[in-house]
């Protein structure tokens, strides 16, 4: 597979990042010890206006301007509350570097290539994407190559900059779509952005990594009188606590969300989600390109997936809004749905399917191979196993691709003998 030979010409360049650096923690990290600021805030809410939506609750406690969960805090690695896979190995993100060029080549190698990522945490998936251009310089050539990230906390956009420029940062004035701009330690013009509508027009290569697990989620609760929305309101018992209600009539969100056929007892819709998706789906009709989202989610079969972490440990959501991570498992199904018919989506399929596919097994051994000393080596074994055992991360995550049509018509139309490789990382296609 094509794949392998990149990587067979990236193995004696890349050099194994110590797995000390990915999880040291941050002395400088504050985390936020007794906020109750959005509780009140929320409970200020409920008592003037009544009841608010479960996606109005994530919202605020996940990315309200003050005291969200994701402005204010580094959540990522050992000392937070979880950790992800770019942070676990750097083979992650060096497979995902060769996923991202691969597509480049395949849909033409267009002059120009925006490498976009959405929510990219404390820059480690970017930073080992850059790596791997770096080391296929040859391969890109003259093209103009630019990074841009969509990032909500101001607070990890200063992480993602150390650790991808060193702090060759400057920050915009005022409310500018970019917020901050600089150059990669490899020499690429880097940009931060709010919102992806922000994001310069052009051939683009969109990651989403545990990005869509944070966007807020509409509950619904099918009831003898049809579907109603769950809400959080005021316990009676306990004014200072928050606890779930079924509406008593219908919800805007209600009426529109719930699809005809839908036949689970208990549903979750992420709107918001299915609106950045459709984005991403406009630009790549438009302009070219792949979005490649990765996360834990389903096929539209789960329920009731609303989960709060802290301290990798499971949390009650409606506890300590802002103190805690909030997740809801992707609904890949929906995701589909929403991006139309202008593009091919292949996927979800497991990230264990998808790394071997990209040779996960060869990049591990030359690592081995490279290494003399024997705690690494026992680590690089450990983290490659949390990565593919079905057990671990192997089978709760999945990859998702969103392509231009063009991307498989061609191959479609062609012999069989001289049809392009599939999709790298994608060995089964299913294609929509
Ligand atoms: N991709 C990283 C981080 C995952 S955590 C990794 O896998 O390690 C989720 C990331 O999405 C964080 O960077 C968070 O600040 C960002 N985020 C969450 N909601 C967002 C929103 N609405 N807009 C932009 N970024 C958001």
């Amino acid at each position: 597979m094509r794949t392998l030979l990149w990587l067979k010409r990236l193995m004696p360049e890349v050099r194994w990042t110590m797995w000390q650096n990915r999880f040291c923690s941050d002395s400088s990290i504050q985390r936020l010890e007794s906020n109750s600021s959005i509780r009140k805030h929320l409970i200020s809410k409920i008592t003037a206006t009544g009841p608010i939506s479960v996606a109005e609750y994530m919202r605020e406690a996940l990315t309200n301007p003050v005291a969200g969960y994701y402005v204010k805090n580094d959540m990522l690695g050992a000392g937070g509350d979880f950790i992800t896979s770019p942070e676990i190995s750097q083979i992650f993100g060096e497979l995902l570097g060769v996923w991202c060029v691969s597509e480049w080549m395949a849909a033409g190698k267009s002059n120009m290539f925006q490498l976009v990522e959405l929510g990219p945490g404390r820059g480690s998936l970017a930073s080992d994407i850059l790596r791997v251009f770096s080391q296929l310089k040859t391969v890109l050539g003259e093209t103009d190559i630019s990074v841009h990230l969509v990032e909500v906390s101001p607070k990890l956009s200063q992480f993602q900059a150390e650790c991808l420029t060193g702090d060759n940062t400057q920050p915009s004035d005022g409310d500018q779509p970019v917020y901050r701009s600089g150059t990669t330690r490899t020499g690429l013009p880097i940009y931060w952005y709010r919102r992806i509508e922000d994001i310069p027009r052009g051939f683009s290569v969109f990651l989403a990594h545990e990005f869509f697990d944070a966007i807020p989620i509409h509950k619904f609760q099918r009831t003898e009188k049809g579907w109603r929305e769950v809400m959080v309101d005021i316990d009676p018992e306990s004014p200072d606590k928050l606890r779930f209600v079924v509406s008593h009539s219908p919800t805007l969100a209600s009426s529109i969300l719930i699809q005809k056929d839908e036949n689970r007892q208990h549903v979750e819709v992420c709107p918001e989600g299915g609106v950045i998706v459709q984005k991403l789906a406009n630009r790549i009709a438009e302009d070219g390109g792949a979005a490649l989202i990765v996360d834990y989610g389903h096929d539209g079969t789960k329920t009731d997936t609303f989960r709060g972490f802290k301290g990798h440990q499971l949390h009650n959501v409606l506890d300590a809004p802002g103190m805690a991570d909030l997740t809801a498992d992707v609904d890949f199904s929906y995701l589909r749905k929403m991006t139309g018919t202008e593009v091919t989506c292949l996927g979800p399929i497991t990230q264990r399917s998808f790394l071997k596919n990209m040779g996960i097994d060869s990049r591990l051994q030359v690592l081995l191979r490279n290494c003399p000393d024997p705690s690494t080596r026992a680590q690089l074994v450990h983290s490659y196993d949390m990565l593919i055992n079905p057990d671990k991360m192997g089978h709760r995550f999945q990859f998702f691709s969103v392509l231009n049509r063009g991307r498989l018509a061609q191959y479609r139309g062609m012999q069989k003998n001289t049809a392009p490789l599939p999709v790298a990382g994608f060995a089964e296609l299913d294609i929509q």
